[in-house]
């Protein structure tokens, strides 16, 4: 590994290679094909790969809209989104009006946490699933409690719906938060919560209200009014796109959104401010698509056998018009489309609703495996896509940046954490090997004594290497999050999210735009995988 003096580049294309270089600064965009592009690449913008996928292969390159193309910025989007379900809480459902002195913290929680509906508890588990770190509210179970709830190994439970709620996209954050506090307030003051109010109808209550801030409109309509607020810019999308495009694949989008607030965003997302800072909305940014879905019904929509009837949206009235499974179809009357959407007669086409058969048709696709999806949702946009369907899948994970730099950076901490494991398992191996031996009679009494001594001995030095261990593998997590600790870690194993990330992903990185970043011909290859019993062998 060649190395500078703070960021990383790749230097023989493999994300093991990397020379750091935290140098940059320049805000224009800087892609693979522009002269300095291809060779300095923070660490936090690689693109990881966990199954080979050759770009060349790929005909189409989708991509999903909000917290993928569209990244809120949590701190004041998942604030309103919070605000929002409160103030529904309150005075919808009779909630206490105290609610609304209410703040949220946006960087409590984190993804891939679990929250137990009917016990009132928000857990992190590790690949295995066994709960390593879990919270009743805001207070921390204790390792009694922990292993009295969870740890029954005979019965695992799956940790799934119903009775479970998996925090997996950045828009749960608010509702994970909500419901911790909700569970504390009514541990406190039981009398204020009718007796049929428990845990899992509290919620369930949240989920409601959190859904129809996002059908109504609360949330909508403010981030239509002042986009730059909630959505951050992105100038390589742009670029990241005319590059794909340019090398001869068809890009589309997916959304679950609507036409009318997908136009919103993307204009927010492709259009540049003019002189006085505004941007004007109009559908330039159609240009840099082949087919936009909107209204899409993910996951559903992955499905071939999904029954959606495909509308084409006419842009600028928002008005849906049948199609015949995409085909246009003779209109009878006076309805019929208006001019602006023969006028246009553009290359790219805007739907709403459909399934995965119309898309492949639209785009001519022949095998599923030609088409690279991007998306921000395990569930949503991955597992489905590439389970069901075939495509391949690139997942986007906001929060690896951040992770990936510290790694880097505490990556001392972690040799000297391996040493004080290998440590402890070396003086206990020494204690099991002493009190095997004095449990024979035919050692003399001074020999017996001089072991027992030894054993007294490492035993304490055990007690110490132990607390100093646990102490230094809970500040390295805390480095990462004073309380869930690394993403993709629980102890020294994977966490779950980091097990469905590997599963489910065939790439995955920290922002869309990184894609940008590399040749758009580019063959991503896996690092190597390593079994328990290469690591001593084989030098990492
Ligand atoms: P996509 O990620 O581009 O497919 O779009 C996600 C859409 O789902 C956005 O319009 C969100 O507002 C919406 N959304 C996210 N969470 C919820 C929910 O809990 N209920 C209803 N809509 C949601
Ligand atoms: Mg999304």
């Amino acid at each position: 590994m060649e190395e500078t003096h703070g960021t990383v580049v790749s230097n023989n294309n493999s994300s093991r290679h990397l020379r750091m270089d935290f140098s940059h600064g320049s805000q224009e965009p800087c892609i693979w094909s522009s002269p300095e592009g291809g060779h300095v690449m923070d660490i936090g913008k690689h693109i990881f790969c966990n199954r080979s996928l050759n770009m060349k292969n790929i005909v189409a390159v989708g991509f999903d809209m909000d917290y993928t193309l569209a990244q809120y910025k949590p701190e004041t989007f998942e604030s309103l989104a919070y605000e929002g379900t409160i103030r529904k809480l309150v005075y919808d459902l009779g909630y206490p009006r105290e609610l609304l002195n209410w703040s949220f913290d946006w960087k409590y929680m984190v993804r891939g946490l679990v929250l137990d509906k009917k016990r009132g508890n928000i857990l992190k588990m590790d690949r295995h699933k066994y709960v390593k770190v879990a919270y009743h509210g805001f207070k921390e179970l204790s390792k009694e409690e922990k292993v009295c709830t969870y740890g029954n190994t005979l019965i695992r439970d799956a940790f799934d719906e119903p009775d479970y709620a998996l925090i997996d996209t950045l828009f749960s954050l608010a509702e994970a938060y909500l419901f911790a506090q909700l569970v504390d307030l009514r541990d406190n003051n039981p009398g204020n919560f009718p007796d049929s109010t428990d845990y899992a109808s509290m919620y369930k209550d949240v989920r409601a209200a959190v859904d129809l801030c996002h059908r109504d409109g609360t949330l909508k309509q403010m981030v239509a009014k002042d986009p730059k607020r909630y959505i951050n810019e992105d100038p390589s999308i742009v670029p990241m796109l005319k590059m794909l495009r340019d090398s001869g694949r068809s890009t589309f989008l997916v959304t679950n959104s609507f036409w009318d607030y997908t136009n919103i965003v993307m204009n927010f997302l492709c259009t540049s401010r003019t002189v006085d800072g505004t941007r004007k909305c109009n559908f330039d940014w159609l240009q840099h698509f082949d087919v936009v879905i909107t209204g899409s019904a993910k996951p559903g929509f992955f499905h071939d056998d999904s029954r959606a009837n495909l509308f084409e949206v006419e842009p600028k009235s928002g008005m849906l018009i049948n199609t015949d499974n995409g085909s246009p179809m003779p209109q009878v009357g006076d309805i019929s489309p208006s001019s602006s959407l023969k006028a246009r007669n553009e290359s790219c086409r805007v739907f709403q609703g459909g399934n995965v058969g119309h898309l492949h048709k639209l785009l001519s696709i022949e095998s599923s495996s030609q088409v690279l999806y991007v998306g921000d949702h395990i569930y949503g946009d991955i597992l489905r896509s590439k389970k069901v369907l075939g495509w391949r899948t690139m997942l986007v994970v906001p929060e690896l940046e951040r992770e990936v730099e510290l790694l880097w950076k505490l990556r001392d901490t972690r040799k000297q954490l391996r040493l004080l494991r290998n440590q402890r398992d070396l003086i206990e191996d020494k204690i099991h090997h002493l009190k095997w031996s004095l449990k024979f009679d035919d050692i003399s009494p001074r020999e017996k004594q001089k072991l027992s001594s030894e054993l007294d001995a490492l035993e304490s030095q055990r007690e110490q290497v132990r607390l100093s261990h646990q102490e230094a593998q809970r500040e390295n997590h805390q480095k990462f999050h004073k309380v869930w600790g690394q993403l993709m870690k629980t102890g020294y194993q994977n966490s779950r999210f980091a097990h469905q990330v590997e599963r489910f992903a065939c790439l995955y990185t920290s922002q869309v735009s990184n894609l940008s970043l590399y040749s758009p011909d580019k063959y991503y290859r896996p690092s190597e995988d390593f079994m328990p019993h290469e690591f001593d062998i084989i030098p990492m």
